[in-house]
């Protein structure tokens, strides 16, 4: 363990952020990491526990104390092989994982748990600096071919996996960049793109071929979902050239708000505004780019796509950014001894929010107003929940100004004519059914098509989709192989 007293010597260090002035004025990343000796004092916390809930908590189950230990002893190269061991793609996790590890960390029920994210991130940082993050093709081919459909962390953890374990690989991906949500949906002020890209190299070199602007299937007519597709794959072209096809499509399906004056112009879901400031970030020319300059933004749903719209609007100079969520605001401090060490129910205040913004809490929007054609404002009530049912607050209706609104309310599911084409069953959400279970894990109902990530469990997390994405690449493998000795 880290040392043996640490825990009582020393206090927890957050990571820190440059000031908001500074910071607004970019879109580069903006948190600055621990150094060494911050890195070695957090490590030194960690209790080594006898059950270490971090390590359950974590959805990729990270081996958490043994990197604490080997970052305390300053034995890096062995903490990046720990956490290198469980997690593809750590320099992702330790950016923008909302680190459900450290609500799970013992300490955490005195508040203080041992900085984890931090830790990764340190770790695999210095793990590229120094060159340790290598591409490790496999030694033996086995011929087989396997497609991987969706390049987002599902897709690119299971694609790496399998060509680890010797297959002919193939990742394809309807839009022009690898990445899925990570390149086209988190801003680069959260994670810059250059850790994609250099993933997307150490992949290529463990033999794996990557094929953007490939459509699998067909989108629906008036599709919103971000598509730059050039070229399109039918269902039964890919199933006749594959010996399994793995769908990693994630749930791309926006939750739409269907009142009164939805068609006006200048309401538009957060998927049609972020893919395009991280389109010109990456340097492409944009035509029509939605823009939040000088107007004033209210964005729909108060989760993380809404909060990435907020630091988006701010970086853009808008007028005002207000953001609206249905339920009540949530308590400041959770309840401890009936949350740990789950996930608890408390307010989270994003860097975004720190750059300015209203936060309006259990209200409904009515209905959108506009003039000529164009919204201008939004009619909303006060709503309270009775007997687990949405009342409205009689009195409360108000008319707000809105020249810009944008819909953050999550995912419905993936699309359905994508599993449509592939004939793969639904379970009553809209998702691809598929169980996790060891044996026949991640298998639809036809036959060498298998589902992982969002597409599969709904919109979630990162770390859940490299999670699936490693233990669907074993699936496979052992529906191929007959055994597999990738990692679960
Ligand atoms: C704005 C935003 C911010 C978020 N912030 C965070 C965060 O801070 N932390 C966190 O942990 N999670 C965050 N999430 C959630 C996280 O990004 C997702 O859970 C995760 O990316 C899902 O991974 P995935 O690989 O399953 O699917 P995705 O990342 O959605 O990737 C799916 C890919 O498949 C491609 N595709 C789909 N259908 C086809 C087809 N038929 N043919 C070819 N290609 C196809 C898509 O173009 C896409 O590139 C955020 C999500 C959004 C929208
Ligand atoms: S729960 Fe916290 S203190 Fe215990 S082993 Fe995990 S990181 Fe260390």
């Amino acid at each position: 363990m880290g040392k043996i007293t640490g825990f009582m010597e020393y206090e927890r260090i957050e990571e820190g952020y440059k000031p908001v002035p500074e910071r607004v004025k970019h879109y580069k990343e903006f948190v600055i990491g621990l150094d060494d000796g911050q890195a070695k004092v957090q490590g030194a916390r960690c209790m080594d526990c006898g059950t270490p809930f971090c390590n359950s908590g974590c959805p990729v189950n990270n081996v958490i104390p043994d990197f604490n230990d080997l970052v305390y002893r300053a034995d890096w190269q062995n903490a990046f092989a720990v956490l290198d061991s469980t997690n593809n793609f750590p320099e992702f996790t330790g950016r923008i994982c909302p680190a459900p590890c450290e609500e799970a960390c013992v300490l955490n029920v005195n508040d203080e748990p041992v900085g984890i994210k931090s830790i990764e991130h340190a770790i695999i940082d210095r793990a590229w600096e120094h060159g340790w993050v290598r591409p490790r093709a496999a030694k033996i081919k086995t011929g087989k071919k396997v497609a991987v459909v969706g390049s987002g962390p599902a897709g690119m953890a299971a694609a790496q996996q399998l060509a680890r374990a010797g297959h002919d690989v193939t990742l394809f991906e309807k839009n022009d960049r690898v990445g899925g949500l990570l390149r086209y949906g988190i801003p680069d002020f959260k994670m810059e793109k250059i850790h994609i890209d250099r993933r997307v190299d150490q992949m290529k070199a463990e033999g794996v071929q990557i094929r953007t602007g490939v459509m699998v299937g067909r989108l629906p007519e008036g599709s919103k979902v971000t598509n730059w597709a050039k070229e399109t794959i039918s269902p039964e072209e890919l199933q006749e050239q594959f010996d399994a096809v793995l769908l990693t499509g994630g749930a791309e399906q926006s939750r739409d708000l269907p009142v009164p004056g939805r068609d006006l112009a200048g309401i538009h879901f957060a998927m049609e505004f972020l893919p395009l400031q991280n389109k010109v970030n990456a340097g492409d020319k944009v035509k029509g780019q939605i823009r939040a300059d000088g107007k004033h933004v209210i964005v729909i749903g108060g989760g993380d796509t809404g909060s990435d719209c907020v630091g988006t609007s701010n970086r853009h100079g808008a007028a005002s950014v207000t953001q609206f969520e249905l339920m009540p605001q949530p308590p400041e401090h959770e309840n401890k001894p009936l949350t740990w060490p789950y996930w608890p129910y408390k307010l989270r205040t994003s860097s975004s929010h720190e750059e300015g913004c209203e936060r309006e809490f259990a209200i409904s929007t009515k209905e959108f107003v506009g003039e000529k054609g164009k919204v201008t404002g939004l009619k909303t009530v006060r709503v309270e929940w009775k007997d687990g049912k949405m009342v409205e607050v009689p009195g409360s209706e108000q008319t707000l100004k809105a020249d810009l609104v944008l819909l953050a309310m999550g995912f419905v599911s993936p699309v359905a004519s994508i599993l449509d084409g592939f004939r793969v069953e639904k379970d009553a959400r809209g998702n691809a059914k598929a169980t996790t279970e060891f044996s026949g894990g991640y298998a639809t109902n036809v036959s060498k098509v298998f589902a992982a990530g969002d597409m599969r469990r709904g919109q979630s997390l990162v770390v859940w989709a490299i999670r699936e994405g490693r233990q669907a690449a074993r699936a496979v493998d052992e529906f191929l192989m007959g055994f597999s000795d990738l990692p679960r």
